[in-house]
């Protein structure tokens, strides 16, 4: 496929052997085909009805899971247009939290939908012109829509966070979660001039199995998952003065064999004796700084522990370098570097440091911090993938709420957005010229497949359910949509069921955008395997190749 002959019968080698092209309609076709299985297979996760999926790892490790991004990390995908669809989902959590099974599902449709018209001759560009207007006139309606929320008043925060979360396997728990997960964020919320500003990392999320989800609970402060290193050094300390070490308290060793002779006992003890001083040195200048709490990100030795520990002062060691800086931040200290250069004006301060007991580990608690905007959320729960995926859950409740802190709009949802956007391009279609009108109706059909899943999931009729979501928009019922848990249409809005126009919009962004990608390309040229050396990690050099090309 590779080569080209020449008039003269040379055959002209462009691309390495192996290299595997695919061009026009063939190229097309499969990239949509590889979209499309991407799509299906999150499908059936979408909706507080949707099915969790079991996902084992080469290693056997089981994730239980109904998240659309963790779904898709999971799977080993190789084709490049499947892969694509992926990053629309990484898109989609990176910007908005929320939604990535939707923008998955809306994505793997509109493109499906465009081969359709592609078959019937029309061109794609033509096509992606028709999905861009599309997309803005969606985007629009949702602003149009959209009910501005008083941020004083946290019933949105708090009903956009149960949403979230009603389509989890934590669902049972959503209320108690979505109040710890509101209260949290609003704990870490700074004004901003006339708007709030916050971040999601500034709420720390530990998880410790054990007791249930019921169990989980808020602290102010926070809270790493270490013990105190020394069984001489106290449990507890109050009024904190923190040292925050980015150095260790051990003696470097070289990096080369080095002979050492010793030939008389008095030669070891002067040996000893010089690594004891030195380490000595190192606690005198912690000692000297007033601390009486260290937390240091790499390793103490057990001589510097005892020093410490004889002076009482607490310490832990090996703590996480992100944790490190969210201590920092909470405490007002300063990550000190070079031991010889600390200071008091480097401590930070929290009202105690406790190690406490927590199912069979022991955990250590940095509350009352100097900065009161650090806060954890200690998640319990019987099985380590429930904790785990009760932090899934909690990161989107928590990405909901700054998405509502940060664009003070929601809608609701069980799909009457995408009908009302459905039925608004449906109009809109009508004044377009007829080509471009085709590929703005088949947008509208592709938002309504969202109410399509729903009503499935609940056990409905999706045609019934459809034409009569679409009669009662038509008269002006805005918020109808599927409330698959009563398993009939309703006021989305009554029975509480919000959404940010953040997750929304954002999920109308990231699938057309993937969506016309994948539509423009013509042509896959993938080169062919290297047989050495290997890859360099995370490289996508040439000759990295795309097993499975074609094949699905
Ligand atoms: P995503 O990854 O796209 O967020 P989810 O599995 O979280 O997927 O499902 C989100 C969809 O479920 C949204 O369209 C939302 O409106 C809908 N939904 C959530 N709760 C309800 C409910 N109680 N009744 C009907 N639909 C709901
Ligand atoms: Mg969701």
């Amino acid at each position: 496929m590779s080569s080209n002959v020449q008039p003269g019968g040379v055959p002209v080698l462009v691309l390495r052997e192996g290299s595997n092209r695919s061009r026009g309609r063939e190229a097309q076709h499969s990239n949509i085909m590889a979209a499309k299985i991407v799509a299906e297979s999150v499908k059936s996760a979408l909706g507080p009805k949707g099915m969790d999926k079991m996902l084992v790892d080469g290693f056997g490790d089981v994730t239980i899971t109904s998240d659309g991004r963790t779904i898709l990390d999971e799977m080993d995908i190789q084709h490049p247009a499947a892969k694509m669809l992926v990053e629309v989902a990484k898109t989609q959590d990176n910007e908005a939290g929320d939604g990535t099974t939707s923008a998955v599902v809306i994505a793997g449709e509109l493109l499906s939908r465009a081969e359709e018209l592609v078959d019937k001759s029309i061109h794609p560009t033509v096509i992606i012109d028709g999905y861009k207007k599309a997309a803005e006139k969606a985007l629009s309606t949702l602003e149009k829509i959209a009910i501005k929320v008083d941020l004083k008043k946290h019933d949105y925060l708090r009903k956009a966070a149960i949403t979230s979360m009603a389509s989890k396997l934590v669902a049972e728990h959503k209320e108690y979660l979505a109040d710890i997960a509101v209260k949290a964020m609003l704990e870490v919320a700074e004004k901003d001039g006339v708007s709030w500003k916050v971040d999601v990392e500034d709420v720390k999320v530990e998880k410790k199995t054990g007791e249930s989800l019921r169990e989980t609970s808020l602290v102010n402060g926070i809270v790493l998952d270490k013990e105190i290193v020394h069984s001489g050094m106290a449990k507890r300390v109050e009024k904190a003065k923190i040292a925050l070490l980015d150095t260790s308290l051990e003696i470097e060793k070289t990096e080369y064999d080095a002979k050492l002779s010793i030939e008389t006992p008095d030669q070891i003890e002067a040996f000893l004796s010089q690594e004891e001083s030195m380490l000595k040195d190192m606690a005198e200048k912690i000692i000297q700084a007033g601390a009486n709490v260290v937390i240091c990100q790499k390793g103490i030795d057990d001589l510097a522990q005892h020093f410490l520990a004889g002076k009482g002062i607490i310490a832990i060691r090996r703590a996480k370098k992100s944790d490190m800086e969210k201590l920092a931040k909470a405490t007002g200290g300063n990550i000190v570097t070079k031991l010889d250069d600390i200071t008091s004006a480097d401590l930070g301060y929290a009202a105690l440091v406790e190690e406490r007991k927590i199912g069979d580990d022991k955990l250590t608690f940095i509350e009352g911090c100097k900065n009161p905007k650090a806060v954890t959320i200690l998640i319990r729960g019987g099985t380590q993938r429930i904790t785990a995926e009760a932090e899934r859950s909690l990161h989107d409740a928590l990405c909901v709420i700054r998405d509502i802190i940060h664009e003070p709009y929601v809608v609701a949802g069980g799909s009457a957005p995408e009908i009302e956007m459905s039925n608004a391009l449906r109009k809109y279609a009508a004044t377009l010229p007829g080509r471009e009108s085709l590929a703005v109706k088949v947008f509208a059909e592709t938002l309504e497949t969202i109410a399509v899943i729903l009503a499935e999931s609940a056990g409905l009729q999706s045609i019934d359910v459809l034409s009569e979501l679409r009669a009662r928009h038509e008269k002006g019922e805005l918020w109808a949509g599927i409330d698959v848990l009563e398993g009939k249409i309703q006021n989305m809005s009554k029975i509480g069921v919000f959404e940010p126009l953040t997750v929304k919009k954002q999920i109308i962004k990231s699938a057309t955008e993937a969506a016309t990608l994948i539509l423009k390309i013509d042509d896959v040229i993938a080169a062919g395997k290297m047989k050495a050396p290997p890859m360099p990690p995370g490289g996508g050099a040439p000759g990295g190749g795309y097993p499975g090309m074609g094949e699905y």
